[in-house]
Parts: structure tokens; C-alpha cells; sequence
């Protein structure tokens, strides 16, 4: 417990108020008093107050009729959509230099960008007792009573779910400080987890790579592999050599003196290390007497990658005795984030990992490459494939249709006519999209408030806008557009959105899709379109299995809470070998391959892994249903309508079936006989 919470004893005083309320109010109020008193009684701590003014705060605050109830909740819902319509705003004017295409950014916008308005609402909630007036008069609830009951509720049942599940938990200050250090900690050590490319050497001298390259594990080592099918010469010696750095990562014998340095050269099959023999860097070398203080040696990293998973957790569980409902991190991802059970999600994932359809892939991109697989073609990516139009020659139409962000803004109506929607819905939904020069590669921003606008960032450089930006300015203006239905056309705003954020972004991945159709060029043909749904079945194939190495490590974790950072490190080789020998040993003929513990999500996104197949599966599953309706625009206002109610009760309301990936699969296994054609 952390040191700060101290408990009155208010058992006295419950039995007391039930006894007297209950006289007052009458039999009926019995369960609902029963439940707030229970809820009020398990966050109040001794700084609330002692037992007379607990009684005091629950005689005043309890609503036993229907009319004072009614006029609570409507309270609250005004008050919650106006609290977070300006903490958006808020939050998007003082970042407003720093995201927009404006000119330099002094240290003092990146103090206004870093500043968090809401992050101590819910402490003073607590303080003023709102939070413990909500708790009195709505129910919390767990994702299994959500799930068991929620198909029987109504909108204004998950209205007042979803306001409850607001005060869920009380973590005190400083365990959320602790999680935030932690959380900034592994940020930094992945951040600078960067491999110098040019340094890596075979045995005889020989570098692959050109100067200069450096790469961030994991995702610019995954993405060089992605991009090394496209070379033909040494391609297949670079993917090998990545590989090898890969696997020296996830069993820390990388020699901690080759991470982010230039100035040694590394055999990663050896795992020599020397003094680098060529210089590709623009830093200054180091002085001659510090290299000789520090001959490089091959010394391993002293198992830092998992200090560092082993922090996340040491800070996340602090947090675990105040959120009752939801009392481990793995729950608190599960049952809150996303919302979906564990066990289902971990059936659904190994019902793509077992799918007879992977061996028939596997083959099919054998016979593509000419040669067995290895391990590393879990990221084969030569499905996709490029268009029939050049960058250059989208570049060019692009700029000359939006040579300026109000050249895009204007053409809004047009588009989302184009994707189907009424002039008139297209018109409103337009209206509400303000256009904004980004100054990174684009985002969306919704308003969060009935009257505040969505706001479109994109990127627009002095000649027009290229191919690239407007395909992201498609994809982030779906966000806009979900954002207006799901707030602005809405029965309750405590629903608002969408039930979490693989739902958005399955959204804005339609529109994004059809950006040639809007284009006026051609849509893909049936062959592109199914080399894109094998792009993305192998792309699911192969983060199902990196999400059970992250949830068997988490649950590793919570099994051992004293473990060491070398137990960790034994038990994530041991469970990434067993899901590798499980389910891709089979198709790729090789046991005990770790490469599947090498996302750095891993270490510094708290659990997060599971979202991407996820993510996958729902999209797959909105756009099936959209092409059986034939009509993008009707269907998307019809889905964005429904709002953040659990996301198999959205999904059974849009598609008629609950999240699963049976789409996927169905869309998989017609790609393959359009490719045998
Ligand atoms: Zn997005």
C-alpha cells in the first residue's frame, strides 16, 4: 500500500445510513444503496474525512427517487462532455506550434506541448467528492458483468456504466509517478537501442551495409529486412545478418559496446568486436587515450532489456490495490482497454496461428522467393506490391489537385460523396473538419464538445501536396469523420467514440484504401487486392505470435513477482522458443527461433502487442461488411453511430457477429486461388 492511504473505519456507520436511508427511500432503493455504499465505503480514505462526515456526504448525496437521479446523471453527462471538450481544446492549443507547419519551436512551446491539463482531474474529483457522488449513485462494473449483461441494457444502462467506470480506481499520486518514471525510462533505453549497420562485418571484412545507416531496434532492423527482398544481390546475406543482431538482442549477448556506436566493428555470427576500421559518422571520434582506456570488448549487455520490462512491472502493480475491478495490469489491458477477455483473444489469435491456411501461405511464398523459408520471412513482404501509377506520377496529380491545405478542405464535400455519403450528410460532416498545414506527417484531433470542431492536420509542402501526405490525409480524415458521427450525432455523449482504438482505426483504414478511387484512377484490380489481404494475413500470422510472447511474459511476471532480471530473461527465451516451436517451427522447419521476443514494444508499451492482430481482425471484419453493403458512406454513419459500448456488442450491431477473425480468414482463403489463377 502505498504510504499516503490511510482507511477510517466506517462499518458502523454503513449499517447505520442503510437502515435509515432505506426508511427514508423505501425497499426498492435496497440493491442500489446496498451497492453504492459498498463502492463509496472502498475508495474513502482517512483525508475524505472521519466517520460523521462520510455519514453527512451520503445523507446529502444519495439520490433515492427517479427524479433526482434523473437529474444527476444529466448533470454529469453536460458537465463530463464540457470537462472533456476543453481539456481536447485545452490540450490542442498549447501543442498547437509544435504540431502545426509554423515556424521554429522555442523551448517554451515544447513546455506548452508537454503540459497535461486533465492530469490531476481525477485526484480532484476525489478531492471534492464528485468522484465519490458518482461512485454513490451508479454502478461499477466488471468486463464480465458487461459482457454477461450489457446485451440487455440500455443506451442509458451504458451511459451510466461508462460514467462510473470514470472512478474505477483512486491511485494515489505517487505510484502513478512511479508508473510514469518507469514508462519514461524504457521510452529512453529504446530509444537509443540504434545499431550501426556499416560496422557490421563477416568474417572477411566484408560490410553488407552502406555508411551512415543506422538502425532503431526493432522496427528499422524489421522494416531493412522488409526492404532487403527488393535486392537481389546481397538481400538475403543482409536479412541473415539482421537476424543474427536480433537474436543477440533478445538473449543479451549483444556486447553492450556495440549498441548505438559507431567507432567499433561487429561480427554478429563471432560476435567479435573491434576498433572500427572505417569512419561513417559525423560525431567526433572519441580521443585516442579514451580508446585505449576502453578497448572495446564483447562484454554482453548485462541484461538491461529485461531490468527494464521488469521496472514496467515492479510499477505497474503498485497500482493494483486501487483499481478493484480491474486488479493487474494484464486485466487493466484487457478488461478496460480493449475490452475483450483474455482467453478470447488468446483462442482467436491461435485460430490464425493454427489456420490451415498458413501452411498453403507458406508455400505459396517458397514458391515465390525459390527457396525454403527461414525465419526471418516472418516479415515477407513481397506481397505487396506497387501500383500501376509511379510515386512520381501521383505526386504530380496530387499537387496539382491541393496545392494548398484549402484546396483539400474545399474538396472535402466531394470526397465523402465520392465514398458514398449524401450531399447533405457530406456537406454538415465537412463543415465540422478544419484543415490545419501539419508540421509532422498528419493526425486528427476529434473535439470531444457538440459545437467544437474536428480538426484535420496534413502535410502540404511549398509545391503541393505529395502522394504520400494526401494518402495520410484520406486515412486521418476517416478519423474526423467517425469523430463527428460518434459525437455530434449521438443519443449520449458519455458514449461517444468508439469502443477502443483498433475500432477508429479500422474506420479510417476504409477510407484510406480507396485514395486512388477518390483520385479518379483505377481501383485495384481483384490479383492486387488479394495480395494486399495475404500482405495482411501473414502480417496478423506473425504478430499473433509476438502478442502471446508479451502476455505469457506479463503473466510470467505476476507468477514470480521477486524474480531477477536473468530469471525474466530465461523465462521470455523459454516462452518466445515455445510459441515459436508451437506454431511457426512446423511451417518453417526450425525449432527454438527467439525472434518473436524482439518488439520493443515489448519493453516500453506496457502490454500493448495484443492490439495489433486485434487490430487486424476488426478491420478485416468492417470492411467485408461494407462491401456486402455495398455502400461505404450509409454504413460507416450507421457503425460510428453506435459509440463506446463494448466492442463485441458494436461489432455484432455492425457486422452481426461479435470480434473474431473469421473474416480474416474467409478473405484469406479466397486470396489464394485468385493468386493460383
Ligand atoms: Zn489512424
Amino acid at each position: 500500500m502505498s504510504a499516503e492511504v490511510k482507511k477510517p473505519d466506517l462499518a458502523a456507520s454503513r449499517t447505520a445510513l442503510e437502515k435509515e436511508l432505506l426508511a427514508k427511500y423505501g425497499e426498492g432503493q435496497r440493491d442500489r444503496l446496498a451497492r453504492g455504499l459498498n463502492q463509496v465505503v472502498q475508495f474513502w480514505r482517512a483525508g475524505d474525512g472521519d466517520a460523521k462526515a462520510f455519514e453527512e456526504f451520503v445523507r446529502a448525496n444519495f439520490a433515492g427517487d427517479a427524479a433526482t437521479l434523473d437529474a444527476l446523471f444529466t448533470r454529469m453527462e453536460f458537465a463530463m462532455e464540457s470537462l472533456d471538450g476543453h481539456m481536447v481544446e485545452i490540450n490542442r492549443d498549447f501543442r498547437m506550434q509544435s504540431d502545426l507547419d509554423r515556424g521554429p519551436i522555442y523551448p517554451f512551446d515544447e513546455t506548452l506541448a508537454g503540459f497535461d491539463p486533465s492530469a490531476h482531474v481525477n485526484d480532484d474529483f476525489f478531492a471534492n467528492k464528485l468522484a465519490f457522488v458518482v461512485l454513490l449513485n451508479f454502478p461499477l462494473t466488471t468486463l464480465e458483468q458487461r459482457l454477461a449483461e450489457g446485451e440487455g441494457w440500455s443506451r442509458r444502462q451504458w451511459a451510466e456504466a461508462r460514467l462510473a467506470q470514470r472512478y474505477s480506481k483512486r491511485i494515489p499520486a505517487d505510484v502513478n509517478l512511479a508508473i510514469a518514471k518507469a514508462a519514461s525510462e524504457s521510452a529512453q533505453y529504446i530509444a537509443q537501442y540504434n545499431v550501426w549497420m556499416h560496422h557490421l562485418v563477416d568474417e572477411r571484412e566484408n560490410r553488407l551495409f552502406p555508411p551512415k545507416m543506422r538502425l532503431l531496434s526493432h522496427w528499422n532492423l524489421r522494416d531493412e529486412i522488409k526492404a532487403d527482398y527488393g535486392d537481389t544481390a546481397s538481400g538475403l546475406a543482409k536479412q541473415r545478418a539482421i537476424q543474427k543482431v536480433m537474436e543477440r538482442i533478445v538473449t543479451q549477448t549483444i556486447p553492450k559496446a556495440v549498441i548505438d556506436n559507431p567507432n567499433v566493428d561487429w561480427n554478429p555470427f563471432t560476435n567479435e568486436v573491434r576498433p572500427a576500421a572505417e569512419k561513417d559518422s559525423d560525431a567526433p571520434p572519441p580521443a585516442t587515450s579514451a580508446v585505449a582506456a576502453t578497448k572495446p570488448t564483447n562484454a554482453p549487455e548485462p541484461d538491461t532489456r529485461y531490468a527494464t520490462l521488469l521496472a514496467d512491472f515492479q510499477a505497474s502493480r503498485k497500482a493494483d490495490p486501487y483499481s478493484p475491478t480491474a486488479p493487474t495490469l494484464i486485466a487493466r489491458r484487457f478488461d478496460e482497454n480493449r475490452e475483450l477477455p483474455e482467453a478470447r483473444v488468446r483462442k482467436m489469435f491461435e485460430d490464425v496461428l493454427t489456420s490451415p491456411l498458413v501452411p498453403r501461405v507458406a508455400k505459396l511464398i517458397e514458391k515465390r522467393l525459390g527457396r525454403p523459408l527461414e525465419p526471418f520471412d516472418v516479415w515477407y513482404s513481397g506481397f505487396k506490391q506497387r501500383g500501376k501509377y509511379s510515386e512520381a506520377e501521383l505526386d504530380e496529380i496530387v499537387r496539382k489537385k491541393y496545392p494548398t491545405p484549402e484546396a483539400y478542405k474545399k474538396d472535402i464535400p466531394n470526397i465523402l460523396q465520392k465514398l458514398g455519403f449524401s450531399k447533405e450528410k457530406a456537406e454538415s460532416v465537412a463543415d465540422n473538419i478544419v484543415v490545419h498545414p501539419a508540421r509532422g506527417s498528419g493526425h486528427a484531433f476529434g473535439a470531444g464538445k457538440r459545437g467544437f470542431k474536428a480538426y484535420l492536420r496534413t502535410r502540404v509542402e511549398k509545391e503541393g501536396m505529395n502522394y504520400k501526405a494526401y494518402n495520410i490525409a484520406v486515412h486521418e480524415m476517416g478519423h474526423n469523420v467517425e469523430q463527428t458521427f460518434s459525437l455530434n450525432d449521438i443519443d449520449h455523449t458519455l458514449l461517444a467514440g468508439v469502443p477502443n482504438t483498433a475500432f477508429t482505426e479500422a474506420l479510417a483504414f476504409v477510407f484510406q484504401g480507396h485514395d486512388l478511387e477518390l483520385l479518379g484512377l483505377v481501383k485495384p484490380d481483384a490479383k492486387s487486392k488479394a495480395l494486399a489481404t495475404l500482405n495482411d494475413f501473414w502480417g496478423t500470422f506473425e504478430i499473433a505470435g509476438v502478442a502471446l510472447v508479451d502476455m505469457g511474459a506479463w503473466h510470467w511476471m505476476y507468477d514470480h513477482p521477486n524474480a531477477t532480471a536473468a530469471q525474466l530473461k530465461e523465462a521470455t527465451l523459454g516462452i518466445a522458443r515455445d510459441v515459436w516451436n508451437r506454431y511457426y517451427a512446423p511451417v518453417f522447419g526450425k525449432r527454438d527461433v527467439v525472434l518473436l521476443g524482439i518488439y520493443s514494444h515489448m519493453i516500453d508499451s506496457f502490454l500493448y502487442l495484443p492490439d495489433y492482430p486485434i487490430g487486424h481482425m476488426i478491420g478485416f471484419q468492417i470492411e467485408r461488411q461494407m462491401e456486402k453493403a455495398g455502400n461505404i458512406g450509409s454504413e460507416f454513419e450507421r457503425m460510428a453511430k453506435t459509440g463506446s459500448v463494448a466492442p463485441d456488442l458494436w461489432m455484432k450491431k455492425a457486422t452481426g457477429a461479435p470480434v473474431g477473425p473469421e473474416a480474416l480468414l474467409a478473405a484469406a482463403a479466397e486470396a489464394l486461388p485468385e493468386l493460383a489463377k
